[in-house]
């Protein structure tokens, strides 16, 4: 199994790093966390095979992770998609995602599609399962609108991934990510602490309570990419690929 990075970059192109969007693709499992604004550009810049994708998760309603999926679905339609697909994401994902398309496409919530198209509201440590796809999504800290917010453990193919999403520090990150295979996490500043981000100083107080198999990190602001050569972890990349 094999995560790429189709973007890691933050809400304000920081790096020129395309929006959030992971591709995660095994033997039986083939799916994305998050579709950021750009991703559609970012997938077929890579080559990624979209039919091929049958499920999308989305951690919050913020456009660089959600803002991404009409473009998605517009190119499924004209690209003849036949392959059902499912969006799964945080409560009231139905109106949220009815109201994204009509404001980008107007009318387009209404098409009826060449394929089916499920919709999935999830809650907070409920699991459910997708195909061969296991996601137990946890609740996360990242301010007043966007949200629900969920960081999400997914188990695939006998292999745990992590994801924080965006968030400040809270507990739930270590139920999320622990003894994760690999854990992708928000770095959005070096030391400063902010409301609703996490920084690696504060990040790296918790790694070892979380004791992931591998940490990168992702959704760097400026002040992360330009210490890039001297971080002590594994950042992320637009475009580079994982082995899992
Ligand atoms: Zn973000
Ligand atoms: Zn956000």
């Amino acid at each position: 199994m094999q995560l790429q990075f189709i973007g890691c970059g933050d809400a304000l192109g920081s790096g020129g790093r395309a929006n959030t969007c992971f591709h995660v693709r095994g033997e039986h499992s083939n799916f994305l966390i998050d579709c950021g604004a750009s991703s559609l550009p970012a997938m077929k810049r890579l080559g990624v095979t979209r039919e091929a994708i049958d499920l999308i998760l989305i951690t919050h309603f913020h456009g660089d992770h959600f803002g991404g999926l009409p473009f998605f679905l517009l190119d499924a339609q004209f690209t003849r998609r036949t392959r059902p697909l499912v969006i799964a994401g945080p409560l009231g994902i139905e109106m949220r995602l009815k109201n994204l398309m009509e404001a980008l496409f107007e009318h387009s919530s209404k098409t009826q599609q060449r394929f089916e198209l499920s919709v999935v509201p999830l809650a907070p440590e409920e699991t459910k399962t997708f195909g061969e796809v296991k996601v137990t999504p946890f609740p996360v800290v990242h301010g007043e609108s966007g949200g629900p917010f969920l960081a999400y453990r997914v188990e695939a193919e006998g292999r745990v991934i992590a994801y924080s999403a965006d968030t400040e520090w809270t507990q739930t990150l270590i139920p999320t990510a622990h003894n994760a295979d690999l854990f992708i996490a928000e770095a959005y500043y070096y030391e400063k602490i902010v409301k609703n981000h996490l920084s690696l100083a504060t990040l790296e107080a918790h790694l070892g309570e979380i004791n992931a198999k591998k940490l990168i990190l992702t959704h760097m602001s400026d002040d992360m990419l330009g210490r890039l050569d001297s971080l002590p972890h594994m950042a992320a990349n637009d475009g580079m690929i994982v082995e899992l």
